[in-house]
């Protein structure tokens, strides 16, 4: 029996689509280059994507026709060799369409396997933020702004060859970075990308993530209901109406918290999320009104809190504010936590305050898609110039 090699690719629905093919596809034809057959696919119950909601590409190769055909039996594979996780905040938990509860990003992965992810964030900063795992791992950063692009257009910032240049270094065995480097000439005559597998290849390195570092969390989890619980013929309940909020400090009841979906979260789907400058706000309702996700808890005081657990992260509250700065869209990386911000700023609004100045200096240097015509051609350069010097 050959050896058989399985790698997934863990990627923001819609946005980072391209990418993710992309990077799964050369992964195939790399392995090619050696005489390795291999076969590249998208998880099915991703489809239909969505914006920014997790998803999974899965290349799988292996030294012989048999060893393969054994591997494709299986509908996706139970271990893989490398995660490769194409946004740093995906190192929180994936909640996809395709299963129930929050998964860590380093579920599949065999012991010793390696996690690669794109960021420009440190080690620790990645570490803290990732579930444990029982066995040691490896984690290897491809430094860079996570490639974010849309459905119709890809950002070609090189993201894809770094990525295989990566995995070059890290399992050999996979193939070589010359194998790598003539499958990328095959399929895109680029010999800048090339160029940039090579110093991604020279540049990375791994270290070794011990089962008592990262974030203890348990992620949230459903017990599915046993056959003899389902009722009869197909029903979807509808959700309920809400009800009051209640202040935790003074146990004040007024304003309005909806209900929310119990079963999906949506919270790591976003890969920034707003905070809200209190103290200016006007209360003029329009971030209430035009969340699409009905986040917003109306509060005793008449104020609106973004609920953390039910946030995407689209923006759309930031861009509805009238007053100038009151709500701000900050990279997700920043938290730690879910917790409420109203909460936080009722208990020590001097305190909020700081918390919210020092936050704010992380505005999001990753965007959903493009916003203006030539947007792409701007970040590309910066991008280019990370691959050329790291
Ligand atoms: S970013 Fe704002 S508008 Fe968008 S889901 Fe979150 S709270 Fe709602
Ligand atoms: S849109 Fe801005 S000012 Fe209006 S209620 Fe929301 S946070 Fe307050």
């Amino acid at each position: 029996m050959g050896r058989l090699f399985a790698v997934e690719i863990v990627y923001r629905g819609i946005f980072q689509k391209t990418l993710a093919k992309n990077i799964s596809r050369a992964i195939v034809l790399a392995a090619h280059q050696e005489g390795k057959p291999g076969i590249s696919f998208g998880r099915y119950g991703d489809s239909p994507e969505r914006n920014g909601v997790p998803a999974k590409n899965f290349a799988i190769v292996a030294t012989d026709n048999v060893t393969l055909e054994e591997g494709m039996a299986k509908y996706e594979p139970k271990e893989v060799d490398i995660s490769i996780a194409v946004d740093d905040t995906l190192c929180k938990g994936v909640e996809s369409w395709a299963w129930y509860g929050l998964q860590p990003i380093n579920r599949l992965l065999k012991p010793g396997g390696t996690l690669i992810v794109t960021s420009r964030e440190e080690p620790e900063a990645l570490i803290e933020m990732t579930h444990r795992k029982e066995y040691p791992y490896q984690l290897a950063i491809v430094k860079g702004i996570p490639s974010f692009s849309g459905l119709w257009v890809y950002k070609e910032d090189h993201t894809d060859v770094r990525i295989l240049g990566a995995m070059a270094k890290i399992l050999p065995e996979l193939f070589s970075l010359e194998s790598v480097e003539k499958a990328i000439l095959d399929e895109w005559h680029d010999a800048l990308k090339a160029t940039s597998a090579a110093r991604s290849f020279e540049r990375t390195t791994t270290i070794t993530v011990h089962p008592t570092q990262g974030n203890p969390e348990e992620p949230y989890k459903f017990e599915f209901p046993k056959w003899w619980e389902m009722r009869e013929g197909v029903a979807i309940p509808s959700i309920p109406r809400g009800g009051a909020f209640e202040d935790p400090e003074t146990a004040k009841v007024g304003g309005f918290r909806p209900e929310r979906n119990p079963t999906f979260k949506k919270f790591s789907t976003r890969t920034m999320r707003p905070v809200v400058e209190f103290d200016t706000c006007i209360k003029c309702t329009l971030c209430w009104l035009q969340c699409p996700d009905s986040c917003f808890d109306v509060t005793p005081d008449g104020l609106y809190d973004a609920n953390m657990e039910a946030c995407c992260g689209c923006g759309v509250c930031e861009a509805v504010c009238p007053v100038p700065n009151c709500v701000t869209m900050v990279n997700e990386v920043e938290f730690h936590d879910n917790a409420s911000q109203w909460e936080m700023w009722k208990k020590d609004k001097e305190g909020y305050k700081k918390w919210l100045q020092e936050k704010i200096q992380h505005r999001p240097e990753r965007s959903h898609g493009f916003r203006y015509r030539g947007q792409y051609e701007e970040q590309v350069p910066e991008m280019l110039e990370i691959a050329r010097e790291g």
